[in-house]
């Protein structure tokens, strides 16, 4: 996406990859293709990915600077990492950093990374692969991890249940680095930026809420996987924890930003936008621009 500006603050984004492993009526199991279809009029052509016949997907890192930081929001999948059964995040030697070199960023020049949640996709590049061991890609960072969500990962890092070992290598190191601040799920980061809880999909994922004097922005992490949740937000994802939390929390975020006019960030949604109302229903409106 070209920069999007909010007053003092800017947004870009890396995207590491352009679609996702999982059709969407598998990775959102209550739904149907005919249910899925009754959205395309809204849906295409901007959420759309005709090539693939599917809804739009992207792995991304929101770079936001704000006059006070330059902050990453989820960090991907990463390189070199093994992801056995997982071939497209597998070993991979993808160009992220020189991406995000193009959007103006050095990893010295990162003072905070965010994740909104400890998942495979949103903490890959936290660290790399230097001498032998995993390092803090961001040396300079500050690693801002809900202190709910990291208790819950390490406890099932520690007894063997975390599916890809993306604790082990991407999150464990930063924290004995000494850069994680484990924080609580409302914590402010900034002036501009502050978290809120969004429990769910994990058990402590959280949403960047963005304030700034020309409105407001939300990155909203999995909260929403695809588009069409937000016409049907009772979808949870084949990864929710709790997927009935998780369409609470998804149907009461829906409803509180629909008509908003505050600017939607998902992790995995192919362009920001807006939730508008309409005809009794809910859908996503791209953001202009920003595309
Ligand atoms: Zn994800």
């Amino acid at each position: 996406m070209s920069a999007v500006r909010l007053g003092e603050v800017t947004i870009t984004r890396v995207v590491e990859i352009g679609r996702s492993s999982f059709p969407t009526t598998t990775m959102l199991p209550d739904s149907t293709p005919e249910g899925i279809a009754a959205h395309y009029h809204w849906l295409r052509p901007d959420f759309f990915d005709e090539a693939a016949g599917d809804l739009a997907s992207r792995i991304q890192t929101y770079v936001v600077r704000t006059p006070r930081h330059t902050v990453l929001i989820d960090t991907c999948v990463g390189n070199e990492k093994t992801r056995t059964g997982a071939p497209a995040w597998h070993m991979r030697r993808g160009s992220y950093l020189d991406d995000l070199r193009a959007a103006g960023v050095t990893p010295e020049q990162v003072d905070i990374v965010v994740c909104t949640h400890l998942h495979v996709d949103h903490v890959g590049w936290n660290t790399r692969w230097i001498d032998g061991r995993w390092v803090p890609t961001f040396p300079n960072a500050k690693y801002v991890i809900a202190g709910e969500e990291w208790e819950f990962w390490k406890g099932e890092s520690d007894a063997g249940r975390e599916e890809y070992g993306c604790v082990a290598d991407s999150v464990v190191p930063v924290v004995e680095a000494g850069q994680v601040t484990l924080v609580d799920s409302d914590h402010a980061i900034d002036p501009y930026l502050s978290l809120e809880p969004s429990p769910g999909h994990t058990p402590g994922h959280v949403c960047v809420r963005l304030r700034t004097a020309a409105g407001e922005a939300v990155f909203s992490g999995d909260l929403m996987h695809r588009t069409v949740q937000v016409a049907e937000p009772q979808w949870s994802s084949r990864f929710c924890h709790d997927p009935a939390r998780a369409r609470a929390t998804r149907r009461d975020f829906v409803e509180r930003h629909a008509d908003s006019g505050v600017l939607i960030l998902a992790a995995h949604f192919p362009r920001p936008g807006f939730i508008v109302r309409e005809r009794g229903g809910r859908r996503f409106e791209p953001a202009p621009g920003a595309a």
